[in-house]
């Protein structure tokens, strides 16, 4: 008899809530009895959990498919994700995969798999995005940290933005079920846990009874009470006016929450921010940002930004560089505005040439290695908690550390630690790598 276990893998391009889901899938076909690999070498099945966020991402998709086929001919390819969702016919044309699976289905993978072998084509299976974010519960981390989906969807509509339409409207999990998850991530020993969502501060607002982001971070408080020392939650991106007071004041309250801050500011500029559909100005940024470096001055704080949006002139780009030249964000994210088919500003015939958008890029990219590298270096001689990661530092081998203020520290050489626990550390700079900082761990 042959016992061998069909093997698959889970491939995630994209956010965190994709990666979310895909340790949700990887799951659910671990216990439908798959040997879920890393690499799709081998496998009869391969899951690519698709992102549709610009042009590059779907490009990437595409590409990704093409090589898996290549090297594995006999395998079938289930695409499922934003692209499966936003442009399924992109997906299928292509040839190459065996089924494309909306959202929704994407949560129901394994009722589905059993029509694979029964079909000659592909199946296009995609509906409009309606089910709870809680349909993925909580799944085992495929990391030292786990990344929580407790929101799906958004209601938005930024003018640039494809998300709303292959995510479909704002949607929480219900209180009792984060606080099941959180239970159970704890249960399990896990370290931190980043809670996420697509546009996370509104987690709540869509309830029978509507709760808010920080009346969960209360809720958490009391009913769980988190020990600082061997847990830690983060949040992960929250759009500016929504880190309210209420946050910072849950922020003030409980040690547990990790200092960082993720804010999608994405312009600088008024007129390019009406322009996006963005609810803020940047005055009222600058104010946020002030705010918490006063409260919290080793915080880390990051932003997405897009350079080259549709009708952004010379100055708005000089107006974006200034402002984050002058505050004290830690990181950022740049990217390129990518024209999305179905969007408002894809239509505008403001179009900004794309040697202007590589230019104002590259400007910001330099700003951000700069930036880092002034972080990394203030916070040589302080103390903070790290927690150690699975894989090592490619390089050298050595364990890496994350702090609370999402630094990555490097632990010293044959140091051992487990893998997932936090440890207090001295960082200092390193002689190497400038984004890097050495780790001596603090043993009083
Ligand atoms: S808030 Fe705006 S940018 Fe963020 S997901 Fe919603 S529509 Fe997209």
């Amino acid at each position: 008899m042959n016992n061998t276990k069909p093997k698959a893998a889970v491939l995630t391009l994209g956010c965190k809530v994709n990666q979310f889901e895909s340790s949700s899938l990887s799951e659910s076909l671990t216990s439908a009895g798959y040997d879920v690999v890393d690499q799709p070498v081998g496998v009869e099945l391969v899951v690519i959990n698709t992102c549709t966020v610009t042009q590059k991402a779907d490009q990437e998709a595409l590409a990704l498919i093409r090589r898996l086929k290549r090297h594995n001919p006999a395998a079938h390819i289930v695409a499922t994700g934003c692209l499966a969702q936003s442009n399924p016919e992109l997906l299928a044309e292509t040839g190459l995969v065996s089924m494309v699976l909306g959202q929704d289905e994407k949560a129901r993978l394994l009722s589905h798999l059993g029509d694979l072998n029964t079909c000659g084509g592909e199946i296009v299976r995609v509906a409009a995005p309606s089910g709870l974010a809680g349909d993925f519960g909580a799944p085992a981390p495929e990391r030292t940290r786990a990344f929580y989906k407790i929101q799906d969807g958004c209601s938005a509509y930024c003018a640039y933005c494809a998300v709303p339409m292959s995510r479909g409207p704002s949607r929480s999990l219900d209180l009792d079920r984060v606080l099941e998850g959180l239970r159970t991530y704890l249960e399990r020993g896990l370290s931190e846990v980043v809670l996420c969502g697509i546009h996370l501060g509104h987690w709540g607002r869509d309830l029978a009874a509507p709760l808010s982001l920080a009346s969960l971070l209360h809720t958490i408080g009391g009913e769980i009470s988190p020990d600082e020392e061997t847990f830690r939650l983060r949040l992960s991106s929250v759009e500016p006016l929504e880190v309210d007071e209420e946050i910072i004041e849950a922020y003030e309250m409980y040690p547990w929450l990790a200092p960082h801050f993720h804010l999608p500011l994405q312009s600088g500029s008024d007129h390019v921010l009406e322009l996006m559909g963005r609810p803020y100005r940047a005055g009222q940024f600058q104010t946020l940002v002030g705010r918490l470096k006063d409260k919290w001055p080793w915080a880390g704080i990051g932003v997405d930004v897009m350079a080259g949006f549709p009708g952004e002139t010379d100055e708005d780009f000089q107006a974006t560089y200034d402002l984050l030249k002058d505050l004290p964000i830690t990181y950022f994210h740049v990217f390129p505005y990518s024209r999305r088919p179905g969007t408002r500003a894809a239509d505008s015939p403001e179009q900004v040439a794309e040697h202007v958008k590589r230019a104002r890029v590259m400007e910001l990219k330099a700003l951000n290695q700069a930036r880092r590298h002034e972080f990394a270096r203030l916070n040589s001689g302080r103390r903070e908690t790290g927690l150690v990661e699975n894989t090592p530092h490619r390089a050298s081998g050595r364990l890496k550390v994350l702090t609370g203020n999402y630094l990555s520290a490097l632990l010293p050489e044959g140091f051992n630690a487990s893998a997932g626990s936090l440890i207090p550390v001295k960082l200092s700079e390193s002689r190497n790598e400038w984004s890097l900082l050495e780790a001596e761990p603090v043993f009083s």
